[in-house]
């Protein structure tokens, strides 16, 4: 059931917030045990939380299910890893669960992910296996892969995600959901345990689009505690959801259906984009000539602000401690062997080496300098059309590949998520129909809009048309 239909039952006393997480909880209990979409859940403290539910709020009484990189007061906050699995508890509430309890809505759930976000298919999780609900065989993608899953599998009424180079937008669509990444400054990142500061937003996963506006309506807007949170009002969402795309300007990327990309999806994705004409839009080709250069420049970028980011776990401040230190400098070194799996290493290193004096300049900078391009790109195609269209993934799902998946197969595989987060545009991910892959019969596909820095308003507007024509 979606949140909007949920929220009219709750209010016309036909079910109550209690009854809900009973429900959800034997789903979990019946399906979860397959799935491995949450890491925990404690349904006595979500309970307590119902019995005072304000149902007069806009979210009161419906339990979100949170990524297990978002801090809960009192909850854990693993981050899908070691280091952080053995004993840490948040401290405080993240300002987008500040703002979820504001507005009623009741934490439920840490939603398994790929540790400390990084990936693309939940298989870097040190803690747990999450399958897609469409075929257990294959990945639900990353690296919100519990939140897109959950939701998938209706253990979950909605949830939220973090997304710094499609983790919100690509698990959404292997898992056929709806998933948003507001644009940088939309949506607070406190409590948010950072990966990549300047590319990390968090964002919903619903199974509506109308559900999607209503939790950003809830969480978006200046915060004191986030000085790269915009201080910019809030728009009302759900007042122009319903107007529709007659007379809009889409902007169709040449460089987003070219070689790569599974026959089964630009199928699908050009069904989506004949729906939207069909409603009157005005669909245009448009070139963003930088695109070939994301994938390089965010896998600079972002491990290089991960390498510091990360570097506060040290064995000393938070989680995980290795045992016996014989100085500070083992138990620095062995605290950070200990606590991290192969991709949190192998990013820290390629972040540390292009930050290193000598290489920063050939690789560091360099980086910055294509990042501004790929901004112009937008900036300039925006001048054109009122949103873009495009795939999320090259392919649907894939099957599990442990550790005979090659890291830069698996990076390239992000080549059409990563640029709206290099330009700080809002972007998001509808289903758009299903297609045969690798074996499968049928799997989710995600129609992907991009729209300019702060224009959610009208990436929902378009993305609601697109799901009415499915
Ligand atoms: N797949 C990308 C990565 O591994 C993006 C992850 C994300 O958005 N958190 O870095």
């Amino acid at each position: 059931m979606t949140l909007t239909s949920l929220r009219q039952q709750l209010l016309a006393g036909e079910i109550t917030p209690a009854a809900i997480l009973a429900r959800l909880a034997g789903g979990i209990a019946a399906r979860d045990g397959q799935t491995g979409a949450y890491l925990s859940h404690d349904l006595e403290a979500a309970m307590a939380e119902a019995a005072r539910a304000d149902l007069t709020l806009p979210l009161g009484g419906i339990p979100i299910a949170i990524k297990d990189n978002i801090n809960v007061l009192g909850q854990p906050c693993t981050c899908g890893s070691k280091f952080l699995a053995e004993n840490y508890r948040s401290p405080y509430d993240a300002t987008v669960i500040r703002k979820l309890r504001a507005a009623g809505a009741i934490p439920f759930g840490r939603m398994n992910l790929d540790e400390f976000a990084m990936g693309s298919a939940t298989e870097n999780s040190a803690l747990q296996t999450t399958r897609n609900p469409h075929d257990p065989a294959r990945i639900p993608g990353g690296s919100s892969g519990g939140s897109a899953a959950a939701v998938a599998d209706r253990t979950a009424i909605a949830a939220l995600g973090s997304d710094t180079g499609g983790s919100i937008r690509q698990p959404a669509s292997h898992c056929g959901v709806v998933g948003l990444k507001p644009s940088y400054g939309r949506v607070s990142r406190y409590g948010l345990v950072a990966f990549a500061s300047s590319l990390d937003q968090i964002g919903p996963l619903t199974h509506s689009v109308e559900d999607a506006a209503r939790i950003l309506q809830v969480i978006a807007g200046a915060d004191p505690m986030d000085s790269t949170c915009l201080e910019v009002p809030v728009p009302d969402y759900l007042a122009s959801l319903d107007a529709g795309v007659k007379g809009l300007k889409l902007g169709l990327p040449k460089e987003y259906f070219g070689e790569g990309i599974d026959p089964g999806v630009r199928r699908q994705v050009e069904a989506a984009v004949a729906g939207l004409a069909a409603q009157g839009a005005e669909v245009v080709e448009i070139s963003l000539p930088h695109t070939t250069y994301a994938v390089a420049t965010y896998y600079v970028v972002a491990p290089a602000e991960a390498s510091s980011n990360l570097s506060r776990f040290d064995g000393i401040r938070y989680g995980h401690r290795a045992a016996n230190p014989a100085d500070v400098l083992d138990l620095y070194q062995r605290s950070r062997e200990e606590g991290f799996g192969p991709e949190v290493k192998r990013r820290i290193i390629l972040g540390t080496y292009v930050l290193s004096s000598g290489y920063y300049d050939a690789y560091y900078s360099r980086a910055q300098k294509v990042r501004t391009l790929i901004r112009r790109d937008f900036e300039n195609a925006f001048t054109r059309v009122d949103a873009i269209l495009a795939p999320v993934a090259p392919t649907p799902a894939r099957q599990f590949g442990g550790t005979a998946i090659d890291p830069l197969h698996e990076y390239l595989s992000d080549i059409f998520t990563l640029a709206p987060n290099l330009a700080g545009i809002c972007a998001i991910s509808v289903p758009c129909g299903c297609t045969g892959f690798d074996g499968a019969a049928a799997l989710p596909v995600g129609l992907q809009i991009l729209g300019p820095h702060l224009g959610e308003a009208m990436l929902l507007r378009i993305a609601r048309a697109a799901e009415q024509t499915r």
